[in-house]
């Protein structure tokens, strides 16, 4: 078993001192109040797996709103609280939130109705929890600051690497827990037991994830798919015969493998240029899913998974514009005629990120793949070195002619065809003496 101590070493080593101050902050108001205090869940497991996590679970063995309000009001942090599940979030000054748990039970007086919550013990609550690995607590308050509470074997399991359910009902109870096992076992690179993995195929025999709506589906899909090492959890998803759920078209072929190994090679080759550029890499890998799909097949799968409306339409529309602006280049590059820098930025410029990066994966032309990533690397930073003040003083009307006249620079600069400012000038000067 695991000595506090040794827990509280752990604490020194891998988190930033702040958070261990706040940690005894937190048994401190705790103490004040006589109430127990716990850190809870997937920052316990992280800590013990020296894996970062800055998301703090608390859990007080009573009134956990009273709590947060003492703990808000002495380290002038705000509070906001949801009086009927007993939860709150701590937000402090700069952001940093923690979120505040009373241990509870839950239950539905009536199927369809909204839970109606009684308190009950630190343990019940935990049993309440999806894996064995998320059940670890700590102890915060004074006396036991760093004792490990661990009543369902959640310390082996870690050790062993090891991903189970708490209970057999536990997919039947809720079968988003099948998507969050899969999510677990790839990312810690751990293993689902195997009597986990006979419920979870079980669960699927019995149509259990039917039940399971469009919304939540798309949620944990996305999670996974927004995963370090997304290819890990679709190839479990295959193998548990869950692609499906997706549509019935949505198969790991080996041509489909292929795909999905492009399309994590170009985006990670894309995150490490770009590090900063928000772009929704589970798009990518869902398009590349989808690929086989019809567009009214896509479109239904959309609808069914209940992707918010302007997103399902931009996301049809990103199909489009793969098939229809650069398959328009790559026909042209097939048939080797000759295509400059500047059609190329003017085919791609604009088109989101998700396109470009799904094409790259797509093509089979080393040409495209060689147009998409110039364009990234090269093209998109490009700009005329004159401006609109530049053509006011050459006389030019201000009008759709400026843009015109811009973009015509630009595609010479694009080209190599002027190399500096007086170059530009003097381009444009003969364009508007009609030489
Ligand atoms: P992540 O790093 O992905 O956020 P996490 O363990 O913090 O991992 P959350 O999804 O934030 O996971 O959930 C917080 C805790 O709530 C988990 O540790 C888990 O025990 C519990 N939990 C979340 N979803 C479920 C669920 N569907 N069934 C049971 N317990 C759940």
């Amino acid at each position: 078993q695991v000595k506090s101590r040794e827990v509280e070493a752990l604490m020194n080593k891998h988190l930033p001192q702040r958070t261990t101050v706040i940690l005894h902050d937190l048994g401190r108001v705790g103490d004040q109040l006589d109430l127990t205090v716990y850190a809870v869940g997937g920052f316990v497991r992280d800590l013990l797996l020296d894996i970062q996590n800055m998301d703090i679970d608390v859990t007080v063995d009573g009134d956990g709103i009273l709590f947060a309000e003492t703990f808000a009001s002495q380290f002038g942090c705000r509070v906001k609280s949801h009086q009927k599940f007993g939860t709150a979030v701590i937000v402090f000054p700069d952001g940093f939130k923690i979120d505040v748990a009373s241990t509870r039970l839950e239950y539905y007086v009536s199927p369809g109705a909204l839970p109606t919550v009684e308190r009950s013990s630190l343990k019940m609550d935990l049993y309440r929890r999806d894996f064995t690995v998320n059940t670890l607590a700590i102890a915060l308050n004074g006396d036991s600051f760093g004792k490990l509470i661990d009543y369902f074997g959640a310390y082996r399991d870690l050790q062993s690497r090891v991903i189970r359910v708490l209970h057999n009902l536990s997919f039947v109870e809720d079968p988003t827990r099948v998507f969050r096992a899969i999510r677990f076992e790839q990312r810690l690179n751990f293993k689902i037991a195997k009597h986990t993995e006979d419920l979870i195929k079980n669960a699927v025999k019995m149509e259990f994830l039917e039940k399971l709506g469009g919304r939540r589906l798309l949620a944990e899909l996305v999670q996974i798919l927004r995963e370090k090492e997304p290819l890990k959890g679709v190839g479990r998803m295959a193998s548990l015969g869950l692609l499906r759920f997706i549509h019935p078209g949505v198969e790991l072929t080996p041509a489909m493998q292929v795909a999905l190994e492009e399309t994590r090679y170009v985006v990670s080759w894309f995150d490490l240029l770009y590090l900063e550029r928000p772009y929704e890499s589970w798009s990518v890998y869902f398009l590349t899913l989808c690929e086989g799909l019809t567009e009214e097949q896509f479109w239904g799968t959309c609808t069914r998974l209940a992707v918010a409306e302007h997103y399902k339409e931009r996301l049809v529309e990103m199909r489009r514009q793969s098939e229809e602006l650069i398959g328009n280049l790559e026909r042209k590059l097939a048939r080797s005629e000759k295509v400059d820098n500047s059609e190329i930025y003017f085919t791609l410029r604009g088109l989101p990120v998700e396109v470009l990066l799904y094409h790259m994966a797509k093509s089979r032309s080393a040409e495209v793949k060689r147009c998409i990533s110039l364009y990234f690397t090269k093209l998109d930073g490009m700009h005329p070195q004159i401006g609109g003040e530049d053509l006011k003083e050459l006389g030019v009307e201000p009008g759709p002619l400026y843009r015109e006249l811009l973009d015509l620079v630009l595609s010479a600069r694009l080209n190599g065809k002027v190399a500096s400012r007086e170059d530009e000038i003097q381009l444009v000067r003969e364009v508007l003496e009609g030489v």
